[in-house]
């Protein structure tokens, strides 16, 4: 199912959780929203599911306008950071839940529901342990149970809160691969929320990034990593350094000189270049480059985070080299940035 929200806003209380959201989610697209913590995630998936209203806009499952149906009606299967299984009922039994409780007409019986809950089981990889209690899995189990269920009643779309939130690294990351790979034998439609950035990049078809109740970008992992349209992207996914700058005449200057970075689109005025501080063309002479004195270094993992006193500025700024790189011992580096942007000081933050 394809599913489109248009110009959708959501005030609680007058505050404005999201202010104008418009996202078109393809038929069998895995999605992730990503943003910190109050961006909005989890208001975007309930409205989706049909546990809010919209103070303003539509959301459309298909061609029909599903702004007023019930989250039966929708047939989403949702799946919260903290296990919602029922303490009390074995696992099959979790897993049935969804179909036990239908209007008879549309029942399976009792049978059916048992074999479907095996199924289940057997596609999250935890086949045989249906007589289980929740309190007899671990963390991880219980959400790959939780999965199931939401699965079980074959929902249109798949909506997940958070699901391995509350697990540790190591989990995390096994479950973020099987996850990728459930959807891929699946094909469900399904709208991953998390505020981890390297969970979103790595799991998701497209990665939709919020802020303060807006969508800041929409892209594909490379798309949002290699060009953030906004400084609040460059500073949430991936690395980046930042130096105050000047635009005149097309130019990028520091101080009183142009460092070969032209920006024709840009107006004249102060501004903000953003660059990833790994993504760097290390140079001999500076004719029109970046040029700072190495004032500090430091190791991070496999690489050297150099911290560079920029001349003329007072500023400083970080670039990362390669362990041993010879440069990391000079006492002055010139650079340019290869991949860069510069955005108007004003909207910067
Ligand atoms: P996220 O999931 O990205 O952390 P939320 O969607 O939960 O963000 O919340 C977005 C904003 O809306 C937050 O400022 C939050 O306090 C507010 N908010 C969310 N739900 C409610 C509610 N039921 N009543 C009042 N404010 C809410
Ligand atoms: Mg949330």
């Amino acid at each position: 199912m394809e599913v489109r929200v248009s110009n959708v806003r959501k005030e609680f209380d007058r505050f404005p959780a999201l202010r104008d959201v418009s996202l078109d989610i393809r038929s069998g697209e895995l999605i992730a929203l990503l943003g910190p913590s109050g961006s909005g995630k989890t208001t975007l998936l309930r409205l989706i599911a049909g546990l809010e209203r919209p103070t303003r806009g539509t959301i459309f499952f298909g061609d029909e306008d599903a702004s007023n149906r019930t989250i039966q009606e929708r047939n989403v299967g949702f799946v919260f950071q903290h296990y919602a299984l029922f303490r009390h009922m074995t696992v099959a039994d979790n897993i049935g839940f969804g179909l036990k409780v239908r209007p008879s007409a549309k029942r399976p019986t009792r049978a059916e529901i048992r074999r479907r809950a095996s199924e289940l089981l057997d596609l999250v990889q935890l086949g045989g342990l249906e007589k289980r209690y929740p309190a007899q899995l671990s963390g991880g189990q219980r959400q790959r149970v939780a999965l199931a269920r939401a699965m079980a009643i074959e929902p249109k779309v798949l909506l997940l809160d958070e699901p391995f939130g509350a697990l540790d690294a190591q989990v995390r990351r096994e479950l973020r691969r099987w996850l990728r790979e459930i959807h891929d034998a699946t094909g469900h439609t399904t709208i991953f929320v998390t505020h981890d950035q390297e969970e979103a990049l790595e799991l998701a078809d497209r990665v939709v990034v919020m802020s303060q109740g807006r969508i800041e970008q929409i892209g594909t992992a490379d798309e949002v990593y290699d060009t953030p349209n906004s400084p609040f992207v460059y500073g949430f996914i991936g690395e980046s350094s930042s130096l105050p700058v000047k635009v005149e005449d097309g130019q990028v200057w520091i101080s009183d000189r142009p460092i070969g970075l032209a920006t024709p689109e840009l107006a004249d005025g102060e501004a903000i270049l953003y660059f990833r501080p790994h993504d760097i063309e290390l140079l001999e002479e500076c004719n029109g480059c970046i040029a700072g004195t190495v004032a500090a270094s430091r190791r991070v993992a496999g690489t050297r985070r150099v911290e560079l006193e920029i001349g003329g500025s007072r500023e400083r700024i970080e670039i990362e080299l390669p362990v041993g790189h010879p440069a990391a011992q000079k006492s002055r580096v010139a650079f340019r940035p290869k991949r860069w942007k510069v955005f108007p000081k004003a909207v910067e933050g």
